[in-house]
């Protein structure tokens, strides 16, 4: 259950409800919101507990929630959560995420240098994408694999955005990052072999911005929402998921989209999920039909790798997009939109 404290509730009030639910044997956690505290609880829907505890001084109301993700649940938030993105970037719009307007997020894998950088970013924006994703931290399964410019890359973030105006969605690996790979992105990105660093998901409920995290590549929708709710009870309300395959057998492809996650966590959440088509299948070809899929299932966006020499990329060639191919798919993401009333106000 989840316990609403009313915005006059002292520090007292919390504590005397925190002790009780401690005495009555459940675990329990502060989440301190802008206008009030939350106080998450592990157990114990049953609604005479409930009744009790909303007797409580200082409690202003007690919402069962069944599920093992709390802050994540559609039992708490029964309305879509709608994200706002670049709110604190003087001169550009800001958009959102989760509302009826669709985002592409469209980019090189990693950055590789300005030069490169800023021509994709330019064909990016020129198709009407609003966000613009590239690694400069770059988790590689192999240590020999380019690794990223590191603080180089963010700084050619930097002065892509300047030129172009596009928000920046790049990756965070590690917590001694968080604060330098901040101040760049405009969504700090989870990777998905980051999804289970519960110490990382921690640190980036503390920060202000919002954070896409992407489905761990052999976790179950369960456990990716339990990874979101460790940023939403640390504090920060604004994650975006990304599902972007899992392993099966199949070897054609890299992974497998799981496209009957994009409902299943809509039912299940308030949160906005979008779909990564590229890394979820790997290949180029597959890329257009599968990011269709994924609108045509109801997510909110799409993440998808675009760069305009795949053959020479320095990381993920093999399932990027030529600049030139995204109009087409713009297109038809805007028609598939059209028919579940979102809008793509690129093309
Ligand atoms: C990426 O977006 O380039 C990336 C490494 O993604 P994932 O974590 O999904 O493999
Ligand atoms: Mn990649």
């Amino acid at each position: 259950m989840i316990i609403v404290m009313a915005p006059w509730a002292t520090s007292v009030h919390i504590d005397d409800v925190v002790v009780h639910i401690r005495a009555m044997g459940f675990e329990s956690r502060l989440v301190s919101g802008e206008n009030r505290n939350l106080i998450a609880v592990e157990g114990g829907e049953h609604q005479l507990l409930e009744k009790s505890f909303e007797a409580w001084p200082g409690v202003e109301r007690v919402i069962p929630v069944l599920q093992p993700f709390k802050l994540a649940s559609r039992e708490y938030k029964s309305n879509d959560t709608v994200v706002l993105v670049g709110a604190d970037r003087p001169g550009l719009s800001p958009i959102t995420i989760g509302g009826p307007e669709l985002h592409i997020i469209a980019g090189p894998c990693a950055v590789e240098n300005e030069k490169i950088t800023l021509e994709i970013a330019q064909r990016v924006k020129a198709a009407g994408c609003r966000l613009l994703r590239g690694g400069a931290f770059k988790p590689r399964t192999s240590p020999y694999s380019f690794q990223g410019l590191g603080e180089g890359g963010l700084r050619v973030l930097e002065k892509v955005r300047a030129e172009t105006g596009l928000f920046i969605v790049t990756e965070v690996l590690e917590t001694s990052d968080i604060e330098i790979v901040s101040e760049t992105a405009d969504v700090l990105q989870v990777g998905t072999r980051n999804m289970s660093n519960f110490r990382l998901l921690q640190r980036l409920g503390t920060v202000k911005k919002p954070v896409l995290l992407k489905r761990g590549m052999n976790a179950t929708i369960k456990e990716f929402l339990m990874a979101a709710e460790y940023i939403l009870s640390n504090g920060n309300p604004n994650v975006i998921l990304c599902e972007r395959g899992i392993r099966t057998f199949e070897t054609y492809t890299r992974f497998t989209v799981d496209i009957n996650a994009i409902p299943a966590v809509k039912h299940l959440s308030h949160l906005p999920i979008i779909v990564d088509p590229s890394h979820g299948t790997g290949v180029w070809r597959l890329v257009e039909p599968v990011a269709l899929a994924g609108i045509a299932a109801g997510a909110d966006g799409l993440l998808i790798e675009v760069h305009s020499d795949p053959q020479h990329a320095l990381s993920d060639g093999s399932q990027a997009l030529k600049p030139e191919r995204l109009p087409s798919l713009l297109k038809k993401v805007q028609a598939i939109g059209a028919v579940l009333g979102r809008t793509f106000s690129g093309t």
